[in-house]
């Protein structure tokens, strides 16, 4: 069973193609399970009977079950979807005033083990699918829709999508690139490359296969202003360190729909919070275009860890400020329902022993005083 959720413009094109239709059956299956949520071909009323029979018997638009679905006091909604063999992933939608935001999961887990990461604490199982990362979109987008009583095809309750659920997308570029794809599509949900947002921990190879394949706006998870912190807080950061991860950045910008790339903050007491290492932070960015998110820590059992306070936060943002770098801080969202950023565990069954071994290796963090 072809599961077409999976399956981009070209995908669909070539699976009519197979079956002797003319490649605008591909283009009206895109507009019917993505611009209408369908997935009953029975439905598909403009294509021929004989089509419908033969989809339903060797195709299917198939989303991911849903474990659970739970709104926040502040209206963010997490729904958890199964991934099978005991895993579990997160989709969050945040509404705000003048957009809804989807973010989406990439992998079940995660195996870039950052410190301060309750997804990255808890290890990596597998890749997702295009059909289970674009299926979120669609999952949520129609939920939403019948929720809200919408029934205009081109009324859009999500208008962007970040991805910085569970996983490194840049880790899975394979299964994301046709994912982007469908995002972008004007058959299918017409975001444009400014509202659809990828954020790696800093894959530098793959920083510039995205240029090539689907420029969208990026962000950088950064965290510390030298490698000596950011070894310790991303390990990524042993194998690229700042300079190389620079250079990409860089290198994006010629691509990117946007003329800044975002670079995201975790703001951890006594770790990488202080006024001298936000010095050291507007020197590092000096020669990249560039906004900062503050992201003030989201707790989760065991981190050992402590969220700034908001004091400090603000003494931080103000150094960036001074040195003309737009600066926000990102309130937090849903932490009454764990879905605050790096609060997103879903349920993971580890192939990496990342649990046990983290003990055994990770000595305990300490202030690290900026040079
Ligand atoms: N793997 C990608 C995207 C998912 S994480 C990445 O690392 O960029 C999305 C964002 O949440 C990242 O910037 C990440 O560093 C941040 N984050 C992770 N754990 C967090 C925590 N406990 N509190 C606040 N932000 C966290
Ligand atoms: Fe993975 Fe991002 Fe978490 Fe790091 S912060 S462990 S890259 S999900």
């Amino acid at each position: 069973m072809q599961n077409l959720l999976g399956l981009d413009a070209a995908g669909l094109q070539a699976f009519v193609a197979a079956l002797g239709e003319k490649p605008f059956r591909g283009r009206q299956l895109l507009r019917w399970i993505h611009r209408r949520g369908a997935s009953d071909f029975e439905a598909m009323s403009d294509l021929a009977r004989s089509l419908r029979a033969r989809l339903a018997q060797t195709a299917g638009v198939q989303a991911l079950p849903v474990i659970s679905d739970s709104t926040s006091t502040d209206g963010t909604r997490k729904w958890l979807l199964d991934v099978g063999h005991g895993n579990a992933i997160e989709t969050v939608f945040i509404p705000e005033e003048d957009r809804g935001t989807l973010c989406v999961s990439s992998q079940a887990g995660c195996a870039m083990n950052c410190l301060f990461c309750s997804t990255g604490r808890q290890g990596f199982n597998r890749n997702l699918t295009t059909a289970e990362i674009i299926g979120q979109l669609w999952w949520a987008e129609h939920a939403l829709r019948a929720q809200l009583g919408i029934t205009a095809e081109h009324e859009r309750v999500i208008s962007n999508v970040v991805l910085m659920g569970m996983g490194e997308p840049l880790q899975n570029l394979d299964a994301l690139l046709p994912a982007l794809r469908l995002m972008l599509d004007d058959n299918a949900y017409g975001l444009s490359r400014r509202r659809v947002t990828v954020s790696t921990s800093g894959l530098v190879r793959q920083i510039d296969k995205l240029a090539s394949a689907c420029p969208v706006a990026l962000a950088v998870s950064l965290h510390a202003p030298n490698d000596a912190l950011r070894d310790r807080l991303v390990p990524l950061n042993r194998k690229h360190p700042l300079q190389e991860l620079m250079a990409a950045c860089r290198r994006y910008l010629r691509h990117a729909p946007r003329d800044f790339i975002t670079f995201e903050y975790v703001m951890l007491d006594g770790v990488n919070d202080s006024p001298a290492q936000a010095r050291e932070l507007v020197a590092l960015v000096r020669d990249v275009p560039c906004k900062f998110n503050l992201i003030p820590f989201n707790d989760f059992p065991g981190s050992g860890l402590a969220r700034s306070p908001a004091l400090r936060v603000r003494e931080f943002a103000e150094v960036l400020i001074d040195a003309g770098i737009v600066t926000t801080t990102r309130k937090t969202r849903g932490d009454d329902i764990d879905a605050a950023c790096g609060q997103l565990a879903g349920e993971v069954q580890d192939r990496t022993r990342r649990a046990s071994r983290a003990a055994e290796r990770l000595p305990p963090v300490t202030t690290v005083a900026a040079s």
